[in-house]
């Protein structure tokens, strides 16, 4: 049968669809979404994601999306130089500050060891946060990455690399349901997280 999708269109779902989280389904209706739009507020879209990618960067410390060098939180003098919360991505950080429980620093993986997604330890700012530690006064590192078989996987290969080290090392206590998400975690589960981190 003659394929009837035009080009362009298939082109942008084909795109949409190798990303992370979305399928063919979901990139089929951002697609169709966004024709449906009337074409000014359309562009106004495009027009938000190009000034996202000239304006933000990972903050050259700690990776947290940022419009400066350095992220607020690392330019912060009072923040407490001695812990780093360690999360995959920058909205998991953004929902721990949305707390207001925690006042040390983070470090972002950007992601979580995936066999399935090959992403290995290669492709995630693991060796510049053993660096981190190496060269900085650390006195704990929290593993907050997800109660996912990945995030669970990523925190023991990270755990691994920094046991010897003579620092504490806690896992965030999860009252999230296994497989939960932490960015979408309500603002007192996560401070209960937090709260209760334990020692490993
Ligand atoms: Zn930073």
């Amino acid at each position: 049968m003659e394929n009837i999708i035009p080009e362009a269109l298939r082109k942008v779902v084909e795109e949409v669809s190798s990303l992370p989280g979305y399928g063919e389904k979901s990139a089929q209706r951002l697609a169709v979404n966004i024709l449906n739009m009337p074409r000014g507020e359309a562009i106004q879209l495009i027009k938000t994601f190009m000034e996202m990618l000239e304006k933000i960067h990972p903050c050259r410390e700690c990776g947290l999306y940022t419009e400066e060098e350095l992220c607020p939180v690392c330019s912060d003098e009072t923040r407490d130089r001695s812990t780093i919360c360690v999360v995959e991505e920058s909205f998991d950080a953004f929902a721990i500050e949305r707390t207001g429980k925690f006042r040390g620093l983070y470090h972002v993986l950007g992601g979580r060891l995936s066999p399935l997604e090959e992403i290995t330890a290669e492709d995630l700012n693991i060796e510049s946060l053993v660096e981190r530690v190496k060269k900085n006064p650390t006195k704990e590192v929290i593993l907050a990455t997800n109660p996912t078989v990945e995030g669970e996987a990523t925190a023991s290969y990270i755990y691994n690399l920094l046991k010897n080290m003579d620092i504490t090392i806690s896992r965030i206590a999860y009252g999230l349901p296994f497989g939960a998400v932490l960015e979408n975690a309500d603002d007192f589960t996560l401070a209960k997280a937090l709260e209760h981190k334990t020692p490993i």
